[in-house]
Formats: structure tokens, C-alpha cells, sequence
């Protein structure tokens, strides 16, 4: 009798370390890990921007990141591949995850989902515009924006936070402005000043409204609470922005992040398998549970 072939377990985590920290608010951190096994780290392929993977922290459970580091290809060069995520400590998982430190092992399966069209914005203005943790969301593909800038137009980054103690990316955010044709603009919402704040005070949609830009040949990539998200669109439907051009990334709540479970349905659009990269178009064509 043949001996019955090994099936191989979809969920089954690569091994990996963590290689350093940092500290970008009270209850946000960002972690950069490395694979424990070496072939793990040679069979890994890479990510596109916009992609997310399952983060285990052992004993605690699985939390879902987005891949928020510059994407590593393997004909990249010599270095290992690292992956970065940065999360927000909210829960069980999270908080465990935050109990970690260097050279501590957590488990990672993906890379998953869809990814920001980059290839297909070449010749436009781009917009990046994260609320709060929703940077995270975009980071991966606003870095290999800069790092491709003469294929771009203009780029305009807006960081978005409630405080300026809750604002993410503080220590790197004087490297991407330092990109020619590259413009940084950081606002928080007003009380959330500190003294010497010379950033913009808003909401984050009226801060974008002030800037008045022309929407022609512009899109508008955006990631943040669902309520940040609604008085965007309010205000970029007002400047004559087209749903076409607006892309965003959902963040609903999933378990297997592979299309099996069916916990992050949004009608018939399954937002791990068919997303989290819509467009503001295609978000008009779902029921309004995302
Ligand atoms: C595609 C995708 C990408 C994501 N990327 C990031 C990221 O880069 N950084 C980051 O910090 N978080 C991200 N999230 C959200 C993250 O997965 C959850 O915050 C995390 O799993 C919470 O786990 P927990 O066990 O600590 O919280 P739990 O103990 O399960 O819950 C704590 C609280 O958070 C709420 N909560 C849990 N998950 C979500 C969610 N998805 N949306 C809204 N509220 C939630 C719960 O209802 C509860 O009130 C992403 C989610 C998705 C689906």
C-alpha cells in the first residue's frame, strides 16, 4: 500500500525572530522580524505592497498585520529578508505580542491578500493619507513610492493623529521629506497640540480639503478608522475626486485570512482573499458592513 501523501497545513507559521523594536507611541511599537530557519528564509518570495500575514503569538493566539516595511524580493540583494509590522497593543493578542522582546520567536504565515496597484499609478500624483495606526497600512507601498520617485509625480504624504503623542512614524518621517518632490504634512486633531507643535490642527479631511489640490491625474490612497474614512470621501466627492481614483485598505475582522472561513464576508466580497486593496468604486457596490 502507498503510504498517504502529506497534506500541507495552510496554517502552519514560519518561525520567526524578532530582530529589534521600536516605540512609535504609548501603545503602538513596530517589530522587525527575521526567519529562525534559514530555508524558511530561502523559500520565502516576498510581499507586494498593501499585503498582510498572520502574526501567532504563542500561547495567546493570531493576530492580522499589515507588512508595513519596504517589500523584499529575493533577487533584492544579500540581505535576509525582514519583515516589519506595527501594531497597536488592544487586546489579548496584541498585548502579548507586546510582552515580547528581542531575540524572542513569534509565528508568521502570509504574505496575503491583494496589493496596491503601484505599476499602474506611474506618471501620477500620488496621495498617502493615514489615520492614527492606518499608516501602517500604507507604509509598504508610500516607502517603494520614494524609493521609485522619478516614476511618480508629485507624492504627498498626511499623517493624521489624535495627538501628537499618538502620531506613528515620528523618527522617520524627516527621511521621506527629504525626497525631491516629496511633501510631509502632519496634523492633529485640535486639543491634541503640544507646545511647539508646528504641524496643522484639524480633522484630517479638513486638513486634506485645505490643501486644494487638483484631483486631474492624482489618486488618493487612504487608510484609518471607518469614521475618518466617511468625511474623506465626503470632502474628496466635494473636490471632484472620482471613486476611481481613491483606493483603500479594510481592516474587518478575520480568522484565517486564506478565503476558508468566511468571517470577514462583506456580502459576497471576501476581504482577505478579494482585498483588503479596494477602490472607493468598488467599496460603492458592497453593503455598508465594512
Ligand atoms: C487586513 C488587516 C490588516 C490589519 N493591519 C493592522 C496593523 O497593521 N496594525 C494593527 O495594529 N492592527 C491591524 N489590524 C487589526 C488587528 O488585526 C487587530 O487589532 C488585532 O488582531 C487585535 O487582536 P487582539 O487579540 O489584541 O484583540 P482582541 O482581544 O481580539 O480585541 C480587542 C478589541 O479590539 C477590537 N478589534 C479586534 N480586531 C479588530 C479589527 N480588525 N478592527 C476593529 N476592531 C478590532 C475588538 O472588538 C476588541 O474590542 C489589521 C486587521 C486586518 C484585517
Amino acid at each position: 500500500m502507498q503510504p498517504a501523501e502529506a497534506v500541507p497545513n495552510l496554517y502552519h507559521p514560519n518561525l520567526m525572530r524578532i530582530a529589534g523594536f521600536a516605540d512609535e507611541t504609548p501603545d503602538v511599537r513596530t517589530l522587525k522580524l527575521q526567519f529562525a530557519d534559514a530555508g524558511e528564509a530561502r523559500a520565502f518570495t516576498g510581499w507586494r505592497p498593501g499585503q498582510f500575514g498572520q502574526f501567532t503569538v504563542f500561547g495567546a493566539g493570531e493576530s492580522v498585520f499589515a507588512l508595513a516595511n519596504k517589500p523584499w524580493h529575493p533577487n533584492g540583494g544579500a540581505e535576509p529578508p525582514t519583515i516589519e509590522c506595527t501594531f497597536r497593543a488592544i487586546g489579548k493578542v496584541t498585548n502579548a505580542l507586546r510582552a515580547l522582546s528581542t531575540g524572542q520567536t513569534v509565528g508568521f504565515r502570509g504574505p496575503y491578500g491583494n496589493h496596491f496597484p503601484l505599476d499602474d499609478w506611474r506618471g501620477k500624483h500620488l496621495v498617502y493619507i493615514g489615520g492614527g495606526i492606518g499608516m501602517a497600512a500604507l507604509r509598504s507601498a508610500m516607502l517603494e513610492t520614494l524609493d521609485r520617485k522619478a516614476e511618480f509625480g508629485e507624492v504627498l504624504i498626511l499623517n493624521g493623529a489624535r495627538t501628537v503623542a499618538d502620531m506613528v512614524y515620528k523618527e522617520e518621517m524627516p527621511s521621506w521629506q527629504a525626497v525631491q518632490g516629496v511633501r510631509v504634512v502632519r496634523c492633529v486633531d485640535p486639543g491634541g497640540e503640544g507646545e511647539g507643535w508646528d504641524g496643522e490642527v484639524g480633522l484630517l479631511p479638513n486638513v486634506f480639503e485645505k490643501l486644494a489640490l487638483d484631483p486631474a491625474d492624482r489618486i488618493v490612497v487612504a487608510c484609518g478608522p471607518p469614521v475618518m474614512l466617511h468625511y474623506l470621501f465626503l470632502s474628496l466627492g466635494k473636490l471632484g475626486y472620482r471613486p476611481e481614483q481613491v483606493v483603500t485598505t479594510l481592516e474587518n475582522k478575520m480568522k484565517c485570512g486564506i478565503g476558508h472561513c468566511g468571517r470577514c464576508y462583506v456580502g459576497p466580497f471576501s476581504v482577505c482573499r478579494d482585498g483588503p486593496v479596494v477602490t472607493w468604486a468598488e467599496l460603492n457596490e458592497l453593503p455598508k458592513d465594512y
